[in-house]
């Protein structure tokens, strides 16, 4: 059977790099499996779901080079759960309730007082014809709990029900469906709760593998029973673990913290925040991978640690830098034209700059820097003028080539008596106007006799 899986936010904000993680972890696993991908927006909470955040969530979901093999909106088969839900009315695993919250709440308090587990007593099942027509004469409407199979003949008597599974990324699993309440699947106004379009979708689209955040580790007990009760196989399961901000907070859809969006415009790669959301938190070493298919070798859910996991933002500006570092000249051309940077200085320049930048949008200042002048600011001493105007009258003639600056230098060495930083810092200062960067040796190349010179103090 094919691999299927599928990535289900609700589009109620931006996406962020948590969200991003278990888009991830789905698309990875799609890739090593050769299995398709399907983004599905779990939207039927009409009033915080909107369009521009699903639109937004697929644009960066292409920008992070993830492509749905499908796009579905729960919204939009709304007739489909329909026929879900009848099915299990027609069976009875749906039954109709109608207390209200505090009746429900006195119940619970009745239960505690009693020693008895707070959990729903299933008194729904035992209501009349009569009992129920009576509460709608009163106006009430039914919500509809699912009946868990967690009772051997008498329903009103649950018993210690094991439903285990093989998490992908935990291992063994269990959640006792006798602990827990019939879930509300229907409220009184008929919309849906969560765990019914998501388990009937699941279904119809041919999900094999359910990967996702470890906060739904507690209701898999109750999709595997609703899965049986509508007679499907049952998918895998995999659950990783959550990211939290280098102070421990949860990540939140809502602020627009740490939003992909927010990452892009800051000027990070793709692939810096990939490698990040996959591999922090799991036994890999966080090291930055430049394309999806490497990420991919190096991705095994099993390797996920339990717990949550810190991330540090400071680290996607070191992976940024080693990312831009390795990239080569070619895949960036056309973004440097963006930026000026073009003609036949384009990829000396880039070769010789690219292991300077935090983000490549950073060439616009280093291109300025060798193609106009130096950055503005630096004064000298009269003593390092003297020295610098010495040295600049030292330089060689053209043609230069990659041994020029060598050469220079023990010539300055030679005339000067100057060595170690006392002869490269004013060398750099002056060409460049700043105190570090990149190797002047591949610099002065790219500045020519004449733009060397102009830079004579
Ligand atoms: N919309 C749900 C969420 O974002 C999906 C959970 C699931 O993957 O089943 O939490």
């Amino acid at each position: 059977m094919t691999v299927t899986v599928r990535f289900a936010p609700s589009p109620t904000g931006q996406i962020h790099i948590g969200n991003a993680r278990t888009a991830l972890f789905n698309w990875l696993f799609a890739l090593k499996n050769r299995g398709r991908f399907i983004l599905r927006f779990d939207d039927t909470d009409a009033e915080r779901s909107r369009q521009e955040y699903a639109d937004q969530t697929l644009y960066d979901l292409h920008w992070l080079n993830i492509f749905p093999d499908a796009v579905e909106y729960q919204s939009r088969r709304r007739a489909s759960h329909e026929e879900a839900v009848e099915r299990l009315k027609r069976s009875g695993a749906l039954y109709p309730c109608y207390e209200t919250a505090e009746e429900l709440e006195l119940k619970r308090k009745i239960r505690l007082s009693r020693r008895l587990p707070p959990i729903y007593g299933r008194e729904g099942l035992a209501y009349s014809n009569q009992d129920r027509a009576n509460f709608e004469a009163e106006g009430r409407k039914p919500h509809w709990r699912f009946r868990l199979p967690n009772y051997r003949r008498d329903p009103f008597d649950p018993v210690r029900t094991e439903i285990t599974w093989t998490d992908i990324v935990r291992g063994r699993e269990m959640v006792d469906l006798g602990s827990l309440s019939d879930p509300i699947l229907v409220r009184e106004d008929g919309t849906y709760l969560y765990t019914l379009p998501s388990v009937a979708d699941d279904i119809e689209f041919g999900i094999t593998h359910v990967i996702r955040g470890d906060d739904h580790v507690t209701n898999t007990g109750v999709q595997i029973a609703l899965f049986q009760a509508l007679g499907a196989t049952v998918p895998a399961f995999g659950h990783h673990n959550l990211l939290t901000t280098a102070t421990g907070e949860g990540l939140s859809k809502r602020t627009g913290a740490l939003s992909i969006r927010s990452l892009r415009e800051s000027g990070l790669e793709p692939m810096a925040i990939a490698s990040l959301a996959v591999l922090t938190g799991t036994s890999e070493n966080v090291v930055p991978e430049s394309d999806m298919l490497k990420l991919a070798e190096r991705f095994d859910p099993a390797a996920t640690s339990r717990s949550a996991s810190k991330f540090d933002p400071d680290d996607l500006t070191n992976l940024n830098r080693a990312i831009i570092q390795a990239m080569p000249f070619e895949a960036l051309r056309d973004r440097l034209v963006a930026y000026g940077v073009m003609g036949e200085k384009a990829e000396p320049f880039w070769m010789a700059i690219k292991g300077n930048l935090d983000r490549v949008q950073d060439v616009t200042s280093w291109w300025k820097i060798v193609t106009v002048r130096p950055e503005p600011g630096v004064t000298f001493s009269a003593e390092d003028v003297a020295f610098l105007r010495e040295a600049f009258d030292l330089l060689p003639e053209e043609p230069w080539e990659a041994g020029t600056f060598k050469e220079w230098t023990s010539a300055i060495r030679e005339k000067t008596g100057r060595k170690g930083k006392a002869l490269f810092m004013p060398l750099r200062l002056a060409l460049t106007g700043r105190e570090s960067g990149p190797e002047l040796a591949d610099l002065l190349p790219l500045l020519g006799r004449a733009g060397t010179l102009a830079r004579r103090p």
